[in-house]
């Protein structure tokens, strides 16, 4: 029963080889035996709660029904502690559930628990969690990348068959890269946000953690299309996903950006990539080298405006209405500063004061109106490079899994290491991480595939059939 995608695990459903209630047995046990700190909460009872009623109804036609997933911390599901991975809203317990949440439950999708993540989502190594780092599967010296780390290392360490992750500036490419899982960031809006704990409102995107492209597919099918609980999810058609895993990519017209292959990104990294284009090419895809100047300020027009929002997003959590109050406050300021100065780590106290500058009526127009046009600019540079080709192809992260401690002392460091997925969010449009294969060391390398906005399908296309010609996927931590 372990070691399941969810294609399996459903065939063995509708088979009778298990029950659901056994399946999610055998998935707990590895949830709470947990050593790699990837669940902040196990919501038992509820799962099995969940697996019964899907035994009940024996009816596994929808490839979701009865199969054990998790949900990053930030996804609020009513009545169980919903943390993001802050000390403030330690012991928070949400009064209703987010509207993509609700989707996978009614289709009778069964929840282990609440994964780790970095505290607001923010970070890209699991590290600024209250709840301590997540160590990665392949070598538990190393991050398993942040800030969907739990979700990550919990599907690739068999902890469930699938899990739910957020992608802001490259939170579900980058863990699902460094722990050899797929990872989809979905186009902006594709997905409601609504009741998933914001980071920065414009930039975020709900999206699967899975072991293979069609889980990935099956999951979005679910997950996909307008809420009227969220008016950023325009009224886009959904298409059946799994009717885009096709292994004939034929005359599909493949950019290589160069400036994803510059100075910074390790020859190792490089080279598994590069590999993994050629297979793209032996598969019958057009591969061209192209080009993307404006990449180099996506950092610094990402962070100015992620941290700007994220300003005022931490606004609310005032130490009054949700989670963690202060023990030592006389009056009614004191409680919102101590709440406050109690209840935040260092990286979301930052982002408060990065973002409350830029966005000060002083420096406004130079630093967050500047970013805003530059976030404009790149977006039209993607608009303009998917009419030459269909989709990208580049690395998702300079460097495999870096050591625990080695950069958080060191935030621009760890902003850096963000190059190659933060222009995709700035420019709204949708990636894929796909296991590519692994260094010297064993540590896992990820390709990024990336399309125009709305166009997932081709995504799911492409990286289904570079899944079925290579194994990579199917290679599991010791
Ligand atoms: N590391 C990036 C940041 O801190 C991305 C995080 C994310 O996608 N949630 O902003």
């Amino acid at each position: 029963m372990e070691n399941l995608t969810i294609a399996e695990a459903n065939q063995g459903l509708k088979d009778g080889k298990f029950t659901s209630v056994e399946l999610t047995q055998a998935y707990l046990e590895k949830a709470k035996a947990d050593d790699l700190n990837s669940y902040i909460s196990v919501t038992e009872e509820m799962a099995l709660e969940q697996a019964k009623t899907a035994d009940s109804k024996g009816d596994f036609t929808t490839p979701l029904t009865g199969i054990p997933m998790n949900l990053k911390d930030l996804v609020c599901v009513k009545g169980t502690q919903t943390t993001a991975g802050s000390k403030i809203l330690k012991g928070f317990k949400p009064a209703y559930t987010a509207d993509f949440a609700e989707r996978l439950l009614n289709t009778g999708a069964v929840l282990l628990g609440k994964t780790n993540t970095d505290e607001f989502a923010m970070g890209g190594s699991n590290e600024t969690s209250a709840y301590g780092p997540v160590k990665n599967p392949w070598d538990k010296e190393r991050v398993p990348g942040g800030s969907s780390g739990g979700p990550a290392a919990s599907v690739a360490a068999d902890q469930a068959v699938y899990a739910i992750g957020s992608d802001t500036g490259g939170s579900i490419r980058q863990p699902a890269s460094f722990c050899s899982t797929v990872g989809l960031k979905v186009t902006y809006g594709r997905v409601p946000r609504h009741g998933v704990t914001a980071y920065a409102s414009s930039f975020d995107t709900i999206g699967p953690i899975t072991k293979t492209v069609e889980d990935a597919a099956m999951v979005l099918n679910t997950i996909a299309g307008k809420s009227d609980k969220d008016s950023t999810t325009p009224d886009v058609d959904v298409p059946d996903y799994t009717k885009a895993l096709n292994k004939d990519i034929k005359g599909i017209k493949v950019g290589v950006p160069k400036e994803f292959f510059a100075e910074g990104v390790e020859e190792e990294t490089k080279k598994i990539v590069e590999a993994g284009i050629e297979t793209l090419k032996a598969l019958g895809a057009e591969v061209k080298e192209v080009s993307l100047p404006l990449t180099k300020y996506a950092i610094p027009a990402y962070y100015i405006l992620v941290k700007s929002e994220a300003s005022t997003n931490m606004a609310r959590y005032d130490g009054v209405k949700y989670g963690h109050t202060t023990d030592d406050a006389k009056e009614l300021l004191e409680i919102y500063m101590k709440s406050r100065g109690e209840g935040f780590g260092d990286e979301v106290k930052r982002a408060i004061m990065l973002g409350t500058y830029t966005l000060s009526a002083g420096y406004f127009d130079a630093y967050y109106l500047k970013a805003a046009k530059v976030r404009n600019l790149i977006k039209q540079e993607y608009e303009k490079m998917f009419e030459e080709v269909d989709v990208l192809a580049t690395p998702v992260s300079p460097f495999p899994a870096f050591k625990i401690g080695e950069k958080i002392d060191d935030p621009v460091a760890m902003y850096s290491a963000d190059i190659l997925t933060t222009p995709i969010n700035l420019a709204g449009v949708p990636a894929l991480s796909v296991p590519a294969g692994f260094t010297e060391a064993g540590l896992p390398v990820g390709m990024q595939l990336i399309a125009k906005q709305f166009a997932e399908e081709t995504l799911l296309h492409v990286g289904y059939a570079f899944e079925q010609a290579t194994d990579f996927h199917t290679k599991r931590p010791s």
